[in-house]
């Protein structure tokens, strides 16, 4: 599956919006500071980097 998720237009680096994998392609998510969210099915990404950093102190 291809997505286009770092356009480079016109010499530019663009992060766009990533499609929505429940809805396909056609179906952007919407780009939040720390998530992506899809209006349509309500999909989220968290994008906060976890997987490693768990410290709760
Ligand atoms: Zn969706």
């Amino acid at each position: 599956m291809k997505t286009d998720k770092y356009g480079t237009k016109d010499g530019k680096t663009e992060v766009e919006n990533p499609t929505c994998p429940k809805c396909g392609e056609g179906v952007l998510l919407a780009v939040h500071e720390d998530r992506k969210h899809c209006g349509k099915c309500g999909y989220t990404r968290w994008e906060n980097k976890e997987d490693e950093e768990e410290n709760e102190e």
